[in-house]
């Protein structure tokens, strides 16, 4: 095959080969906007080379050899000529992995080539800067010594000198700090600088492959599901300077405000710098609308490119640019990283705009993402007290509270003891990964918006201030200190992204609502789905947020939840007290008001939308105390002994409640509750009927049947009720299903059909009875089976399809054989996990359901399963 592609022979298509970079610099190339010449070894050469135990084989080396040749012909300078070739070697993955692996610019030079290049330029201090950054790169990137090494001299040096700002180091300054370097490398590899250009160029093309394995790389393809062997290619691009004077420079901008999508071009730049200068937050950048004043020529190209690129790849990009001598050159384009409020507004604009179609707009919606938009803010009423300590940049929306931790390991430290911690940095580094993993927001002194920290912030949907000028980190310390004021580590602080402002102490924080653009998509995502999302919501207040986040319906109320709080739980605590059916049903009296207010409200928030009640399902030793002052209290409420609650509760106790006296069985035993909450449920939706003019549509589901006969019986109690309640069927025909929960359920499912008007798959349970796993205890051992590999995922969180799927499968193909029109779907946890969906949605199912905060994402899940 080919391993070497010039950038007029590549295309975007070829993401595969040339790497994402690699693709878009051909791209760009080929739509005619002034790239700098260059040319891209693929991802295949890159994996030869792991291959090859770490070497670049004959075949590939000539084919490099003959694009080196081709380049030097092409922009008429040579490795070994005057005017020299200066080259950047920069990686480029498949998938875009911002700043995770090495780039080395001003490849080329040595301790000839420089004094030509001084003169040639008309600045030696240019080319001098220029060598200095090459020598620090490539030792860094290609020999692996540490950057401090370097950093520490070039301190040094400026602060002998009295001096700002590396871009005011003089000649002399720079030959001498170039003799230090050179020193270094020499003391550090026994060996001095490499001066060959050829070889400098090899060395880094193989330091480019090898980064591909390096630590902080594998960590972010572990926490972005990037495969491990896709490997890189490598870009080989002629140089042009940024760092030529004052009217040169480098920026990064996106077409869109990344986030909140506004359509404004959003970005930064430096003049007199090289492209890592502004990403490494070094020095802090200025904002992009300041360059039409520096050069309104360049800014106008910039819009133009910006323009054109959005235009082009149908989304919004983030471009890289440099000036060199008022000339504009791009050095690349990809589809910007942004936040989920940002991907909304965009991809409605450009729906508007005509640039994409709603179809492509649901579909390209990053899932993970969704939960941003239900993000936290600060509790506004606490927020007008609070005095701000700083202002930094909105990088990443969201508000976070937190302990401060200056350093990765502290933070994962204080995660893992459950403690909310704030990352707080001078700057963040690619190293700083796992620390932003464990952190709910991240707080950065330097850095700008396309800084490391806001751009994986942005990713992972953490919070993030960055470029927070007042605040000073003292790390060592363990100090930050803005003005006069002190914070320890340790101390609580509160950032919003959203505002960029910064707050002494501990903020509460709220979820926040949708907004229009928001609602548009969901709209459009429910066009093309083929599951409803319906809501599991057991209060009145739980259905009306998951009515705002768009359910159809309720497909789970679990009714147990109705019984916890106030006198309620006194009530249901009376009943189980009782020692006969009559002293039960006197408890069983009270209860039933609170039941049928709730019921009431929930019928009122849905209204002629499907509410599927749970009846009664756990075991009844929930409902009683554990501690011995809380028995004491029971004992005193109710008037009954401390000894006589002891024997009911042993009476009560099993061994494995899970699968004792609960679900239907605990109905059948006891049927004057369930009896009480049928009643409770058909009244409720009578006087709603009544009293509001819309007509309910309650359902009553039997949860845990194993056993045909078990829903027949309690069939028949609930038809009894109901039809004693409602003679005239003014509700219509209420449904009766059942909860297909228990392995033998849908083993016999063929059996249970003929009782049933639906099936629902309680999948949390049929997944615990299923893989024999406890849903209360499993936690220790399935971490430890996921990091052996034993499973993949943990199958409460996602459905395991090959085990639990196969009954739900089963259970369905028999349920349909007795009645094609049988309704099913699922309510457990897994309704709202996109994989899951993505598994039912292929199934003859019709809806899932889910807490109402999973609502939004399951909805795009199961349109994006659809499309
Ligand atoms: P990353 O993947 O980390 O963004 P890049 O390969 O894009 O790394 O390189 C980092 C920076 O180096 C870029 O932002 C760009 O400004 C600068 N750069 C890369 N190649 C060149 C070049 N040929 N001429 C000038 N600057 C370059
Ligand atoms: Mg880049
Ligand atoms: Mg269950």
């Amino acid at each position: 095959g080919q391993f070497v592609y010039t950038f007029l022979e590549g295309n975007k298509g070829m993401k595969n080969l040339l790497g994402g970079k690699g693709a878009n610099l051909a791209e760009m190339t080929q739509l005619g906007l002034p790239v700098p010449s260059g040319f891209t070894i693929t991802t295949e050469a890159c994996k030869r080379y792991f291959e090859d135990q770490n070497t670049i084989n004959s075949e590939i080396k000539k084919e490099v050899e003959s694009a080196v040749a081709e380049l030097e012909q092409r922009v008429g300078k040579s490795f070994d000529g005057d005017p020299c070739l200066l080259v950047s070697v920069r990686s480029g993955a498949v998938i875009s992995m911002p700043g995770m692996m090495d780039t080395i610019l001003n490849l080329g030079l040595n301790d000839k080539n420089i004094e030509a290049m001084g003169k040639s330029t008309g600045s030696m201090t240019f080319a001098l800067d220029c060598y200095r950054r090459f020598i620090q790169m490539y030792s860094n990137v290609v020999l692996e010594i540490p950057m401090y090494h370097f950093e520490s001299i070039l301190d040094d040096c400026k602060e002998a000198n009295d001096l700002k700002d590396d871009k005011d180091l003089s000649e002399e300054n720079l030959r001498q700090l170039i003799g230090d370097y050179k020193q270094i490398v020499y003391n550090q590899t026994g060996s001095p600088f490499e001066q060959s250009p050829k070889k400098q160029l090899y060395a880094a093309i193989e330091a480019v492959f090898r980064s591909w394995n390096n630590e902080r790389a594998k960590i972010y393809r572990h926490l972005n599901g990037i495969p491990d062997n896709m490997g890189t290619a490598v870009n080989v691009q002629m140089m042009v300077f940024g760092n030529m004077g004052d009217s040169s420079g480098t920026g990064v901008v996106f077409t869109r405000n990344p986030s909140s999508g506004e359509n404004t071009l959003y970005g930064e730049f430096l003049m007199n710098a090289q492209g890592e200068d502004v990403v490494a937050g070094i020095r802090t950048p200025r904002p992009i609308s300041e360059l039409q004043e520096v050069d309104k020529k360049v800014y106008e190209e910039l819009v133009t490119a910006s323009q054109t690129l959005e235009a082009h790849y149908a989304d919004m990009q983030d471009i890289e640019f440099t000036i060199e001598k008022g000339q504009f050159f791009l050095l690349q384009t990809r589809n910007g990283k942004r936040s989920a409020n940002a991907a909304i507004k965009i991809a409605v604009d450009f729906v508007k705009a005509g640039i994409m179609d709603k179809r492509h707009a649901v579909n390209q919606l990053g899932l993970a993402q969704i939960d941003q938009l239900l993000h936290p803010k600060f509790d506004q009423e606490i927020l007008k007290t609070t005095k701000e300590l700083t202002l930094g940049l909105p990088a990443s929306p969201g508000a976070a509270t937190g302990k401060i931790c200056f350093n990765a390991k502290a933070a994962h430290e204080a995660n893992e003891n459950g403690e909310d911690v704030i990352l707080v940095r001078t700057e963040t580094s690619p190293e700083d990964i796992q620390g932003m993993i464990s952190a709910k927001g991240v707080l950065t002194a330097r850095g700008g918006m396309t800084s490391h920290a806001a751009v994986v912030a942005r990713g992972m949907g953490k919070s993030c201030v960055s470029g927070c000028i007042e605040l000073e980190v003292n790390e060592e310390n363990g100090t930050i200190k803005v003005g006069e004021e002190l914070l320890k580590e340790g101390d609580y602080i509160s950032i919003d992204g959203s505002t960029g402002k910064v707050y002494r102490g501990k903020i509460d924080t709220v979820s926040s609502s949708l907004d229009k653009d928001f609602l548009s998509i969901m709209d459009w995502a429910d066009e093309f789905s083929k599951l409803d999302v319906l809501a599991n919501a057991d209060t009145p207040l739980d259905a009306k947020k998951s009515r705002e986040f768009g359910a159809k319906g309720i497909g789970l109320c679990r009714t147990e939840h109705m019984f916890f709080d106030g006198q309620r739980i006194k009530d249901i605590r009376e009943m189980i007290m009782a020692k006969t059916p009559s002293g039960r049903q006197i408890a069983l009296d009270k209860l039933y008001p609170y039941q049928k207010e709730d019921f009431k409200g929930i019928f009122l928030a849905m209204e002629t939308l499907p509410v599927n009640v749970r009846l009664l399902d756990p075991p009844l030793h929930e409902f009683l105390p554990k501690g011995k002052s809380e028995i004491q209290e029971m004992a005193e409420q109710l008037d009954v002994s401390y000894e006589d609650i002891i024997k009911v509760i042993e009476e009560l106790a099993e061994v494995n409640p899970m699968m004792g006296l609960r679900g239907c069985r605990l109905g059948l035993i006891y049927p004057e509750v369930y009896a009480m909450q049928v009643r409770a449920i058909i009244t409720a939706a009578l006087e709603v009927m009544e009293e509001e003019g819309i007509a309910p549509r309650p359902e009553i589901m039997i949860p845990l049947v194993g056993n045909p006969e078990e829903l027949s019986l309690l069939r028949k109690l609930a038809q009894r009720i109901i039809h004693e309640l409602d003679p005239d069927a003014k509700l219509g025909q209420v449904k009766i299903g059942t909860m297909i929960e228990v392995p033998r359920a849908s083993l016999v499912a063929d059996q249970i059909a003929p009782h049933a008007d639906y099936f629902s798959f309680g999948t949390n349970d049929l997944t615990q009875m299923t893989l024999g796993y406890s849903r209360d205890d499993s936690g220790t051992f399935i971490r430890k089976y996921k990091e052996q590999k034993i499973i993949k995922t943990d199958p409460f969180q996602s459905i395991d399809q090959e085990g639990v799927g196969q009954l739900i499968k089963m259970a369905i193909k028999k349920g349909k054989a007795h009645d094609s029109h049988l309704k099913i779907g699922v309510c457990g946890e897994h309704g709202g996990d996109p994989a899951s969906v993505d598994f039912f949605n292929a199934l003859d199912i019709q809806y899932v359901s889910c807490s109402p905060y999973r609502i939004p994402k399951a909805r795009l899940a199961a349109a994006q399963a659809a499309i």
